[in-house]
């Protein structure tokens, strides 16, 4: 509590030429910040903002989807209208997702899951994490020198296609948690496969940039995308009677043929048989996937508990850093609007990546020290090398939780190709799914009606470095480091406070830092807090989102010393806020997803 009088009484002294300075420099930078005009990988977002459109902020008294597509919004409702646990919507939800937003989730991928239980008063957290087949090893995305691949050219095709977890992880939570029967939860997506969808102007958008022109590269996926040679218009009405014979499969067998039957064999043909880089799955690695049951990751933050996915993604761990960190400091006072507010953001951002990108792997693997990553006391170290007046260089080290380390730290990044889902039922169940092909469109691979992800390049290419091994490299059966944070809050009462979570990936952890930091210290709205520009830390240069109010501290963070981009910040953040007598939902205005309830 002293070091947060100390630091705040602080700022104010400090801060006041800080401030003066933000409005003449702001302009300065919107007009002279450069434009990236180099293709590096991480400017290019093929999953495509469509326009930053207002959403005002939704109200409901018993149950609520926020999602990325109305069609899923409305699938979810009918679920819970009949009866439906939020679990039993989540599937709904999900199944017409991969549907309508093909490019950036499905049964082709993973996800993560955040589910309390209002009965129990529980929360567990369920890992369905691709994995990587057994025949992978480090050397996966090395060439014939031992040095790494470009990430361009192994995304493409069967080498990076990680063995799906989606199905699997649909299946244990609704074994679990689900009321309506299984086959009665893919009545909208099968309708809307087989009559046809209106293909929406995202969809189409995406299929211009990068991701369009991988699709290209592969006849099933050309022709479903592209039929007769031209991208699919918003507008178009679309079937899927592929995906209509795999929905019905799924119905009946669960994912039997999936894991172990016809639709395997589908999908071990078209990772092996791949046109360009053919990969390594075999149907052996689809019948071993399991759902790992995790313990979520949950830690204080002014009072409330905020609970996230630990290992093998680093969302939970990484956000709970940057907000116990954050716990320093008055923000409140600081309120938004203070460039200090950002500061101590961005430098908070540094801190906990460095840490995220050397200890934090698949758990099963590595076993990262949370515990001390998490303690109060490594924490306030830590933001004690905060220095008010300047930037610390980047990139920052890693700290020292633990005594021995002798891990290589990994920067690996992927592109945003996500979606996330947040849904309260009326007995107080809520669902919190982070679910991904990784890049927009996967590897491009289209089988069975769905695409195959691209998750193994969130694996460092580089196994070791300086003589030390990273924790993230290729091993067998192993999976990925993720960035997907979805999250569950509770408030200082212990009740269910707040669900929410972004893609974006691994900017998903500064979106979801920035939205807990907007409800919690500022209390603003659900559709407030996700409304707000986007400002992005990961122990490298700033990123600020263009067009946005963000963007006037950019002048003030550069002149701290920061490297300052902007760019388009494609989040997708769904929230919902629960009181006793009200759900507040908000929408991400830069997609197509609504919030809707009754
Ligand atoms: N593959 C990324 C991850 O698991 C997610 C990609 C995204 O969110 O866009 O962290």
């Amino acid at each position: 509590m002293r070091l947060v009088a100390i630091r705040a009484r602080a700022f104010t002294q400090q801060t006041i030429g800080f401030v003066r300075s933000v409005v003449v420099r702001s302009l300065a930078f919107v007009l002279l910040c450069p434009v990236p005009i180099s293709v590096a990988q991480n400017d290019i977002q093929p999953e495509q903002t469509v326009a930053l459109t207002s959403k005002d902020s939704v109200v409901a008294t018993h149950e609520m989807v926020v999602a990325a597509h109305p069609l899923a919004v409305d699938a979810g409702l009918n679920v819970l209208e009949r009866g439906g646990t939020a679990i039993d919507a989540m599937v709904a939800v999900q199944m017409v997702l991969n549907l309508v937003e093909p490019q950036s989730s499905g049964i082709g991928g993973g996800a993560f899951l955040l589910y309390h239980d209002a009965q129990t008063q529980s929360l567990i957290s369920l890992d369905g994490r691709e994995f990587a087949p057994q025949r992978a090893d480090e050397t996966l995305f090395l060439d014939d020198d031992g040095k790494p691949r470009r990430w361009f050219d192994v995304v493409p095709g069967g080498l990076s296609v990680g063995v799906p977890g989606t199905l699997a992880l649909m299946d244990h939570a609704h074994s679990r948690f689900g009321r309506l029967e299984w086959d009665t939860l893919f009545e909208q997506a099968i309708a809307l496969a087989t009559n046809g969808f209106s293909v929406s102007p995202r969809l189409s958008k995406s299929l211009d940039g990068y991701g369009g022109k991988r699709l290209q590269q592969f006849t099933e996926a050309s022709d479903y995308f592209f039929p007769n040679g031209r991208p699919l218009q918003p507008g178009d009405l679309l079937k899927n009677p592929q995906f209509v014979e795999t929905l019905r499969t799924i119905q009946r067998d669960r994912g039997e043929s999936f894991y172990r039957g016809q639709i395997a064999g589908e999908i071990v043909a078209s990772v092996k048989e791949s046109v360009l880089n053919a990969g390594l799955m075999d149907r052996e690695d689809l019948a071993a996937y399991q759902t790992i049951e995790r313990t979520p990751v949950c830690s204080q933050y002014r009072g409330h508990q905020i609970c996230g996915m630990g290992p093998p993604s680093s969302g939970g761990v990484t956000v709970a850093q940057i907000l116990g960190i954050l716990e320093f400091f008055n923000l409140e006072m600081l309120g938004p609007e203070h460039p200090m507010t950002w500061h101590l953001f961005v430098e908070a951002g540094k801190l906990a990546f460095a840490d995220r990108n050397l200890f934090l792997a698949d758990p099963d693997f590595t076993e990262a020290p949370i515990d001390a990553l998490l303690a109060r006391e490594y924490l306030r170290n830590r933001a004690a090398l905060i220095d008010l007046n300047g930037a610390m260089a980047v990139p920052v080290k890693a700290g020292t939780p633990v005594d021995t380390v002798s891990l290589s730290p990994d920067t690996t990044d992927g592109l945003p190709g996500t979606s996330h889902v947040s849904i309260i039922d009326r007995d107080g169940n809520a669902v919190s799914l982070t679910t991904t092909i990784e890049s927009g469109f996967g590897s491009g691979l289209f089988t069975s009606g769905f695409l195959l992800n691209n998750e193994l390049t969130d694996f460092s290419f580089r196994p070791q470095k300086n003589g030390k091994p990273v924790a993230n490299r290729v091993e067998p059966r192993k999976r990925p480091r993720s960035s997907m944070a979805p999250t569950i809050i509770y408030g200082p009462d212990g009740s269910l406070k707040y669900v929410l979570g972004s893609p974006g990936g691994s900017r998903i952890i500064s979106y979801v830092a920035q939205t807990i930091v907007a409800l919690i210290d500022f209390d603003m709205s659900p559709q407030e807090a996700v409304n707000q520009g986007r400002i992005s830390s990961r122990n490298g240069s700033i990123d600020i989102e263009k067009g946005t109010e963000m963007m006037a501290f950019g002048s003030a963070l550069m002149s701290k010393g920061n490297a300052v981009k902007a760019r388009d910040l494609n989040s997708g953040i769904h929230v919902i806020k629960v009181e006793p007598d009200q759900l507040t939902g908000g929408a991400d205005p830069r997609r197509e997803g609504i919030a809707r309830g009754r």
